[in-house]
């Protein structure tokens, strides 16, 4: 049997949280693969140093080797410590060279190099503290393992069928001889070689990746919550954890926004029907959230609610738009040119209007502004929008579901801008303002969710 544990920044954020993690590996059962997170506060630190623009490689040399030896010193032995200080040296000295380097800024994988060092100084830690704890354990960073990217640099994706070739010369044998591998989660390689992130939250992913590679029997993601919850814990009290999910309403809670997940960790495991426990990392007897192929149906309208913000809806006016299907074609043509993600699209006779980050508007409109002829009447921006995003059972096919839900959104006194519904059996997603997501997931959670067990 074959687990891949993925832990996360919070669960490695301290010794403690490094021996307790070592404590979950040495506890179960057959052999374990381990994908590790930078340590809390790591990559958010070296994003920015980035946006800063400083070149002061030394503050950062110096915090990094203060974080991570910090922790080490209150777990490992002497003598183990010094041959970790050794490595982790090396390490940071690489780094330090990297930044110091002013030609290779203006490469464009300088960024994704930088934010993905965490893992790799985290990757070591836990190693060393696994063997403190009497495993054989081995680091390794996505390069030497062979996690291949594909992708843009800061949004790659992973080649499955390049890694999982790659992963079983480099994972097997390591496996065959009672080896613990620690894999750096976070990034890829791509073709020439350079780390390619996966976005942020992207280690669940990575472990979801080395799980399909290797055709692991579980993924086990070891955060800092109970579970997957009904709702985010940050924004209802009450959210509960789930027991049991099906693949297809975990996907599309991580895709609109429930961070637990990153967005795409479901795919690679759903492909090759691997289980994924998700459990807390602080509290590992808990039962955590199973999720699988197949879960008995509930009665409950609601599962869980999640929300994605930061989101703006473009509306392209043209008269009769809805009769000219090609002009429809190249607008669509012209947001795929802009490589964004549309989380929504909504259209009438005179309009079409699609859902996108906020940080995308900029390029979709110089593209779409690219239009050619005078098409285009006007096009309208409302920004600061979040998607509702409420899963439930068989949603699409019960009856006044969605009066129900949206009897809820007008007591929390909100606007829908816009919905979707209809495309996924298990959803329906709406828009309303930033400012009244907070009420809606609170009124569709209590209303709901609130009472169950
Ligand atoms: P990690 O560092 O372990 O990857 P993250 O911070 O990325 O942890 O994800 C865990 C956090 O996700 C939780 O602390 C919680 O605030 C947030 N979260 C959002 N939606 C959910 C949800 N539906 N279930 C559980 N946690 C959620
Ligand atoms: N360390 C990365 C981040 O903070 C990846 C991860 O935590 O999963 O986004
Ligand atoms: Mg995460």
């Amino acid at each position: 049997m074959i687990t891949v544990m993925k832990f996360g920044g919070t669960s490695v954020g301290s010794a403690e949280g490094f021996r307790r993690a070592a404590e979950i590996v040495s506890g179960g059962e057959g052999s374990k693969v381990v994908v590790v997170s930078a340590m809390s506060g790591v990559t958010n630190y070296l994003i920015s140093f980035l946006d800063s623009g400083e070149s002061n490689a030394d503050e950062v040399i110096a915090s990094l080797r203060q974080k991570h030896s910090g922790a080490a010193q209150d777990v490992l032995s002497e003598a183990l410590l010094e041959e970790y200080l050794g490595v982790l040296d090396i390490r940071l000295q690489a780094l330090k060279e990297l930044l110091e380097d002013t030609e290779v800024r203006s490469d464009p994988y300088f960024n994704d190099n930088i934010s993905s060092q965490g893992e790799r100084l985290s990757a070591v830690t836990m190693s060393y503290v696994l063997r403190e704890a009497g495993l054989d354990s081995v680091p390794l960073c996505s390069e030497e393992a062979g996690i291949h990217a594909v992708g843009c640099p800061g949004a790659g994706f992973a080649d499955l069928d390049l890694t999982s070739r790659d992963l079983s010369y480099t994972l097997r044998p390591l496996l065959e001889n009672g080896k613990v591998p620690v894999i750096t989660g976070f990034y890829g390689k791509n073709g020439n070689g350079k780390p390619m992130t996966f976005g942020r939250g992207g280690s669940d992913y990575s472990a979801a990746v080395i799980a399909h590679a290797i055709d692991a029997d579980f993924l086990e993601i070891w955060t800092d919550v109970d579970g997957f919850m009904t709702a985010d814990p940050r924004i209802v009290d009450g959210a509960k954890t789930i027991d049991e999910m099906n693949f297809s309403e975990a996907a599309e809670l991580a895709y609109f926004g429930a961070k637990v997940l990153h967005p795409r960790t479901i795919e690679p495991v759903r492909r090759k029907h691997i289980p994924v426990r998700v459990k807390n990392s602080f509290n590992p007897r808990g039962e955590g959230t199973i999720i699988h192929h197949l879960r008995a149906p509930q009665d409950e309208l609601l599962r869980s609610v999640a929300v994605k913000t930061d989101l703006s809806i473009i509306t392209v006016n043209s008269s009769e738009i809805a009769y000219r299907p090609r002009m429809v074609a190249s607008i669509i043509d012209r947001i795929g040119d802009a490589n964004v993600i549309v989380y929504a699209i909504s259209t009438s006779l005179s309009t079409i209007a699609f859902l996108i980050h906020n940080n995308d508007v900029k390029d979709v409109l110089r593209n779409l502004n690219r239009l050619e002829g005078d098409e285009i009447e006007r096009i309208d921006v409302k920004s600061n929008m979040c998607l509702i995003c409420a899963v439930g059972d068989n949603l699409l096919d019960r009856c006044g579901a969605s009066a129900e839900i949206f009897s809820k959104v007008r007591d929390a006194n909100a606007n829908v801008e816009l919905i979707s519904e209809g495309a996924s059996t298990v959803s329906l997603n709406f828009v309303v303002s930033m400012d009244r997501a907070t009420a809606v997931v609170r009124a569709l959670h209590e209303g709901f969710i609130g009472d169950l067990q």
